[in-house]
């Protein structure tokens, strides 16, 4: 008999982004007025349309369980407007299922697909929550550096070089989170070239795939390389496209293999995602898209004002990202200069000092993979963001 937790936990690390906005909440509950960077998630109310839709479900009795991978209707709108947005291709409704929210989308695929054994190819920087999901299943998280002069963009050669017999998936985010890069449809071909002549799943997380900036192309893999549909998942959602992080509502578009054994894990634990949430997704799906282009123009104006603010300032350097909504300075240049008894000798060193000093939630580069560098989500005001630079650019004048 025993009372522990299980083995598995031991080599798991809790969400950072997560628990640095918690930190960032607390403080700002004790009166301190901390200006947050941290949480990726954007500032607006969901768009009215779709809140009245999910008004009008509840009082129409949207009250029951739904098929377990998601209501027909919705896997119908899902399937026309990506079929819209991924130049004509088609993912029928039975190649869908419907999660609570795209973070459960892939922790149901890694329930379906990693095990002992199994090595999962991620490249840094990567989102937080990929080589965690990885390691509570027991398979093995193979990390793939990028390099900023590449864009943080995996390369057809680095990806060669991490294949082993027992890779299983690589995971790529395009646009990133956290570096905010996008791969071009050329970049995507080179690695699609590299898994024809391999066998591994393909996991291309597309959560921010609108919102790209400045006419950058934006492609599926899929549409560059229509004939690995047989191995390829792709990840989506509304949190971010539609400002509906609270709604957890996600899906992933995939083989019909897959599509099945993660419906079978799904109908042994969350049954379906909240009724009322699929009624407001397909609001979002088949409604007017006024809402997300002001929010998507918005979103690319801060974007501007907080990546050249931040390539401004001493000792930070920081590219334009393509997409998403996060800038990702190196703060290399910080290192050995002193504040008071503080010294600054790493990203953690660094957060924690602007969090002090200048009162500006930041996430260290560290838990993405990527030590030097911080992230700093745009998606607050841009009064925030002006304010937050001005902070953040008088705690360095104080620096020696
Ligand atoms: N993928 C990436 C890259 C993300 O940044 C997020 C946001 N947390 C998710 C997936 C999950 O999104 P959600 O669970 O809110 O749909
Ligand atoms: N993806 C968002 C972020 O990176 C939300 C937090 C999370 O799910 O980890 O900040």
């Amino acid at each position: 008999m025993t009372r522990s937790l299980a083995t598995r936990l031991q080599s798991v690390q809790p969400s950072a982004t997560l628990a640095i906005s918690q930190r960032a909440a607390e403080l700002r509950k004790q009166g301190i007025d901390i200006i947050s960077f941290s949480l990726g998630e954007p500032d607006f109310h969901t768009p009215a349309h779709i809140r009245e839709a999910a008004k009008r479900a509840i009082d129409e009795g949207a009250s029951h369980y739904t098929a377990v991978r998601g209501m027909p209707k919705l896997r119908e709108a899902i399937s026309a407007d990506s079929k819209k947005r991924r130049g004509g291709l088609v993912h029928t409704p039975d190649e869908i299922v419907v999660s609570v929210g795209a973070k459960h989308s892939l922790f149901n695929l890694a329930l379906a697909l990693y095990e002992e054994g199994d090595e999962v190819i991620i490249p840094a920087p990567y989102w937080v929550s990929y080589p965690e999901q990885v390691r509570m299943l027991g398979g093995t998280p193979v990390i793939v550096e990028t390099r900023e002069e590449d864009g943080f963009v995996l390369t057809a050669a680095a990806l060669e070089q991490a294949l082993t017999p027992r890779t299983k998936a690589l995971i790529l985010c395009t646009p990133s989170n956290p570096t905010g890069s996008a791969y071009t449809p050329t970049q995507l071909a080179a690695l699609a070239e590299v898994a024809r002549r391999h066998d591994f799943w393909l996991i291309t997380d597309e959560i921010y795939s609108r919102l790209v900036y400045g006419g950058f192309e934006q492609r599926s893999l899929l549409e560059v390389a229509p004939d690995l549909r047989d191995r390829t998942i792709i990840v989506d959602g509304v949190s971010k496209t539609h400002a509906m992080t609270g709604w957890r509502v996600g899906w992933i578009l995939a083989p019909k293999v897959i599509c099945d054994a993660v419906d079978m894990v799904q109908s042994q634990s969350t049954t379906n995602p909240t009724a009322v949430a699929q009624f407001a997704a397909l609001a979002a799906l088949e409604g007017p898209d006024d809402a997300f282009d002001a929010m998507h123009a918005i979103f690319d104006e801060r974007r501007q004002v907080m990546v050249r603010g931040l390539a401004a300032l001493p000792g930070l350097r920081c590219r334009m990202p393509e997409g998403a909504f996060y800038a990702f300075p190196s703060v290399v240049g910080l290192y050995g200069k002193t504040v008071g008894s503080h010294t600054l000798t790493d990203d953690v060193s660094v957060a924690q000092w602007l969090l002090e000093e200048a009162r500006v939630a930041v996430v260290p580069g560290t838990p993405f993979g990527a030590p030097g560098y911080v992230r700093l989500s745009y998606a607050t005001s841009t009064e925030l963001i002006r304010e937050g630079l001005k902070r953040i650019g008088d705690a360095l004048a104080a620096l020696r």
